[in-house]
C-alpha cells in the first residue's frame, strides 16, 4: 500500500526526520488558509497523487504571494496530472499540499527498500538528487552508494558514514546526516515499510538536511498491525476494479494487454502471463480466482476482466487439483449465463476429471468457448483470438 507525500511527511515528523512545515488542503480556500497559517513569503503548492514526476508534469508550483497560492491551487486541484508514473491516462488531483518554500543549496537522493537477495533492508544515497533514480542507476550506477543493514544490529554509525562519504559531505555535516539517516531507518522498520524514497533530500543554505519529497510504501501483509497506517489508505488512488475484486476474494491486477486471464493459483497465473507473452501476446491482467473456482467466483472474474475495454479474448487456465475440472466446466457455463461474455473464451482445464470437463464443454456447444488441448495450445489460441485470427 502506498500513501501520499503529506502522510509520509507526518510519519517522518513523528520519527524526527526533518521536513518543511506544510498542510494538506482539499479546496482552494483551504489552500489559501494553509498558506496564511504557515506564514512567510514563499510557498510550494504540490499535487497529492500516488505517483512521482509531479514537478515535470506541472503538479508542483512555487508561489511568491497568497494570490499565487490561490492561482496554483485552483489550477492544480481537479487537474488530470500526467507523469511518467501515472501512465498516459493520468490521475485526477483531489488534494494539494501547501508547504513552505525551502532554500535549496544542494539536492541529494536517499531511499530505502528491501533487498530480497540480501534478505535485508538496503539504504541508498546519491548526489544525483532531483533526477529519476532509475536513470541514474542505468546510466551512472557508480553514483549510487548502498549499504545493507542487518536488522539484528540495526542502523549503525558506520552505515551512516559510508553513505555520507559517498555523498562527499564535509566532516562537520556527517553527524547531522547520520542522525537523519538513522531516524529514517526507524521510520522504515517500525512501520513495516517496503519502500521509502526522498528525492530530493536537500541541504539548506544554513546547512540543515530536509526531506523535500517523501514517498512511502508498506507491506500489505503487515498492515494488520498498523491500524494508523491502514487508515491512510486512499481508495481514490486505487484501481476500482482491483478493489471490487478484493471485496470478492479475488486477486486481480490490471495490466495493459488485451488477453484477459482467469487462473487458479498465483504461480500458475504468473506462468500463464509468461506463456502469453511467449506466444507474442500481452496479458490484460493477473487474476487468481483462488482454490474454489465456483460459478460465482468465475462469473465475477469474467465480469471484472470484461470491465477492461482492451480485453479481446479470455484465457481460462485452471488446474483441477482440489477443485474438480467438471465442476469448473459447469461453473464456466453457469457464469456465461450470469455475465454476458462477448469475447472468445479459450479454456484449458487439466487435472482431476479433465476428460469429463472437456465432454461438458463440447456438449454445451457454445460458439465463443474454445477448448484447448494443453497450456501451450491454449496460450496460442488465446493470443490468436485476441488478434481476431481465430
Ligand atoms: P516530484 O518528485 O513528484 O516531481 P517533488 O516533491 O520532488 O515532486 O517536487 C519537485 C521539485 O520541486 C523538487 O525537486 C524541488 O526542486 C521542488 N520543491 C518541492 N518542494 C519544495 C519546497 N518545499 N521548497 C522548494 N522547492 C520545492
Ligand atoms: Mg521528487
Amino acid at each position: 500500500m502506498n500513501i501520499h507525500e503529506y502522510q509520509a511527511k507526518e510519519i517522518f515528523r513523528k520519527y524526527n526526520v526533518p521536513v518543511p512545515r506544510g498542510k494538506v488542503a482539499f479546496t482552494v480556500d483551504e489552500a489559501v488558509e494553509a498558506a496564511k497559517e504557515l506564514g512567510g513569503n514563499l510557498w510550494v503548492v504540490k499535487a497529492q497523487i500516488h505517483a512521482g514526476g509531479r514537478g515535470l508534469g506541472g503538479g508542483v508550483k512555487l508561489a511568491k504571494s497568497i494570490d499565487e497560492v490561490r492561482h496554483w491551487a485552483d489550477e492544480i486541484l481537479g487537474m488530470t496530472l500526467v507523469t511518467h508514473q501515472t501512465g498516459p491516462e493520468g490521475k485526477v488531483v483531489h488534494k494539494v499540499y501547501i508547504e513552505e518554500g525551502a532554500d535549496i543549496a544542494k539536492e541529494f537522493y536517499l531511499g530505502m527498500l528491501l533487498d530480497r537477495a540480501a534478505e535485508m533492508p538496503v539504504m541508498m544515497a546519491s548526489t544525483e538528487g532531483g533526477m529519476e533514480i532509475e536513470k541514474v542507476a542505468a546510466e551512472t550506477p557508480e553514483k549510487i552508494v548502498k549499504v545493507t543493514i542487518d536488522p539484528t544490529i540495526g542502523f549503525q554509525g558506520f552505515h551512516g558514514r559510508k553513505l555520507a562519504f559517498g555523498l562527499g559531505l564535509p566532516k562537520e555535516e556527517i553527524g547531522t546526516f547520520i542522525k537523519f539517516a538513522s531516524a529514517l531507518y526507524n521510520a522504515y522498520m517500525d512501520n513495516d515499510a517496503e519502500m521509502i524514497e526522498i528525492n530530493p533530500l536537500i541541504k539548506t543554505g544554513d546547512g540543515k538536511f530536509l526531506a523535500l519529497d517523501a514517498k512511502m510504501g508498506f507491506d500489505d501483509n503487515a498492515l494488520y498491525r498498523h491500524p494508523d497506517i491502514s487508515e491512510m489508505r486512499d481508495l481514490e488512488e486505487e484501481e476500482p476494479t482491483e478493489l471490487e475484486a478484493k471485496a470478492h476474494g479475488l486477486s486481480y491486477i490490471k495490466l495493459d494487454g488485451n488477453v484477459g486471464c482467469m487462473v487458479n493459483g498465483a504461480g500458475l497465473a504468473m506462468a500463464t502471463m509468461d506463456i502469453i507473452k511467449h506466444e507474442g501476446g500481452e496479458p490484460a491482467n493477473f487474476l487468481d480466482v483462488g482454490g474454489g473456482a465456483n460459478p460465482e467466483t468465475v462469473a465475477k472474474g469474467f465480469e471484472i476482466i470484461l470491465k477492461d475495454p482492451n480485453v479481446k479474448a479470455i484465457f481460462v487456465n485452471i488446474f483441477g487439483g482440489i477443485v474438480r475440472c467438471d465442476r469448473v466446466a459447469n461453473g464456466i457455463l453457469e457464469a456465461t449465463k450470469i455475465t454476458d461474455v462477448n469475447v472468445p473464451v479459450v479454456v484449458r482445464l487439466d487435472g482431476t476429471n479433465a476428460d469429463e470437463a472437456a465432454e461438458i464443454l463440447k456438449n454445451a456447444n457454445i460458439e465463443n468457448i474454445i477448448a484447448a488441448e494443453n497450456l501451450a495450445d491454449g496460450a496460442r489460441k488465446a493470443v490468436a483470438a485476441a488478434k481476431g485470427e481465430l
